[in-house]
């Protein structure tokens, strides 16, 4: 029998194993819902709803082409071994993304069955290399969609197709009534109305955090959990850039693939969870009641309330959001940056483990480089009129414009309702400030340079 597994790549079209799989005969497309996943990694309550809702889109074109997309609730290892006591001998078609090649890879080899996977092969080799590899897989003709997915006549009973007895699968975290759907179709519409429009401001207003909402593209979800290929997006972004008149149109979207395969590349890369150099001697204590503040968007500091409240929200945050949220937390407050990178992981609906981890590791000063950030200061060059924290921020809608970095100045603060700072934002900066400075100076009187440490601490006074 050949079975397709289904995982982050939750999409009909540019789908290889499931044309290879239709070509080979009957098919049976299965997508598993391992519990020991969604307990032990941060996976939440909204990207179950947005798997499920990707996955009920799915079903319906798999079955406009004749197929049934079953699903099964339980570990990998177990459903593979059952498929096995069916069909006595199953050949399986995937990605080769981590979680499949693990667990499928040396459970095919162990029980002697076929496993046919397919993607572009980018780990552990030369950076020209994978250039080279990436260039030819993004350039390939996009697989095509099978005309016919021939349903076999056994189906055994621990699958099932009625996604309403998933309702019991319990996921920690809530869901989002204001994120982005998941979907194939979604995914389309989101790329077509980026190339016939938003794209024009993407750079001017990457840092921004409202217009930066509309102008980029706003895929990462999509990419994360596979309703589209990146070589589709490849593709008509290469097709729109060459047909673009304008100089400014070009440099837009040749900015936007360079993001592309920079995720490529940071996928492809073994993440080492290793602190070094001088963060290693931060003096870190842990305190719940401003990790919960974080978490809630109620520090009291605007810029960073408006950014938690708004991930909450919308699962999504720009790249200078991200950074300053996690900058202000481990090396500001000086915080423990697991428990940060568990909970933003939780929110973000394009938590894709490799790019979430190396960006954590950087912002928290573990790659040798630490920002210490003045949300304050950040908070004017983001968003200097205010619209981003009185959009998110109801309490401060009213306060004028002077005040609404720091509305504590404002002499009747405690009419708005809004929180009063959870720390001196001036001492925890000169705190932080100060700590780092002692460290940098032992290591130039004392210690040698480490290993693999290349860059200073930097300051952002
Ligand atoms: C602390 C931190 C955690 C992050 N965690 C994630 C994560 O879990 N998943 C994730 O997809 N991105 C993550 N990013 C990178 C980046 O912030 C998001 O990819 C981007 O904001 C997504 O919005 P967009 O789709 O509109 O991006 P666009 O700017 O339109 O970019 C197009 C695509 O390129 C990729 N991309 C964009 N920026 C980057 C980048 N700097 N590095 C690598 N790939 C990029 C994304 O897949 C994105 O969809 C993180 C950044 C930081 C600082």
């Amino acid at each position: 029998m050949n079975i397709v597994l289904f995982n982050n790549d939750l999409r009909i079209s540019d789908h290889q194993p499931l044309t290879e799989a239709a070509r080979a005969g009957e098919v049976l497309p299965v997508y598993v819902f391992e519990p020991s996943q969604w307990k032990e990694t941060p996976l939440s309550a909204r990207h179950f709803q947005f798997v499920v809702e990707s996955l009920e889109e799915l079903s319906q074109s798999i079955e406009e082409k004749g197929g049934k997309l079953l699903v099964a609730i339980d570990e990998l290892e177990t459903v593979l071994g059952k498929l096995l006591d069916t069909y006595d001998s199953i050949n399986l078609f995937a990605h080769n993304d981590n979680r499949l090649k693990d667990k499928v890879g040396g459970w095919a080899k162990q029980n002697q069955q076929l496993l046919f996977s397919f993607g572009s092969d980018l780990e552990n080799i030369s950076v020209k290399l994978f250039n080279n590899r990436l260039n030819s897989y993004l350039k390939e003709p996009i697989a095509e969609v099978p005309n016919r997915i021939d349903v076999p006549s056994k189906i055994p009973d621990f699958l099932f197709a009625d996604f309403k007895k998933l309702n019991n699968f319990r996921v920690k975290g809530s869901k989002i009534r204001f994120g982005q759907q998941g979907g194939e179709m979604k995914a389309i519409e989101t790329l077509d109305s980026f190339l016939e429009g938003r794209f024009t401001n993407y750079i001017e207003n990457q840092q921004k955090p409202l217009p930066s909402s509309l102008s980029s593209s706003r895929l990462s979800a999509y990419i994360t959990w596979g309703n589209i290929s990146v070589r589709t997006i490849y593709q008509k972004t290469d097709e729109k850039l060459q047909a673009c008149e304008l100089e400014e149109d070009k440099i837009q979207l040749a900015e936007f693939l360079s993001k592309l395969t920079a995720r490529v590349n940071i996928c492809s890369m073994k993440i080492e969870h290793q602190q070094l150099g001088d963060v290693r001697e931060i003096k870190r204590e842990w305190n719940e009641e401003w990790f919960q503040r974080w978490l809630q968007g109620r520090t009291g500091i605007p810029i960073i309330d408006a950014a938690m409240r708004s991930l909450d929200k919308t699962g999504w945050m720009n790249f200078s959001l991200r950074a300053m949220v996690t900058s202000f937390f481990a090396n500001t407050l000086l915080l423990d940056e697991q428990k940060l990178s568990a909970a933003l992981a939780e929110l973000y609906l394009d938590y894709e483990p490799a790019v979430h981890d190396f960006y954590i590791q950087q912002q928290s000063g573990m790659k040798g480089k630490m920002k210490i950030i003045d949300p304050v200061k950040i908070g004017r060059q983001l968003d200097p009129d205010g619209t981003f924290i009185r959009r998110y921020i109801p309490e401060l809608s009213k306060l004028p414009d002077g005040y609404i970095h720091e509305p504590w100045l404002y002499p009747a603060f405690y009419q708005l309702g809004y929180e009063a700072p959870m720390v001196d934002v001036k001492k925890a900066y000169k705190n932080a400030r100060l700590q780092h400075q002692a460290i940098e100076k032992k290591g130039k009187s004392g210690r040698k340079k480490e290993e693999g440490q290349t860059e200073q601490l930097s300051f952002d006074i």
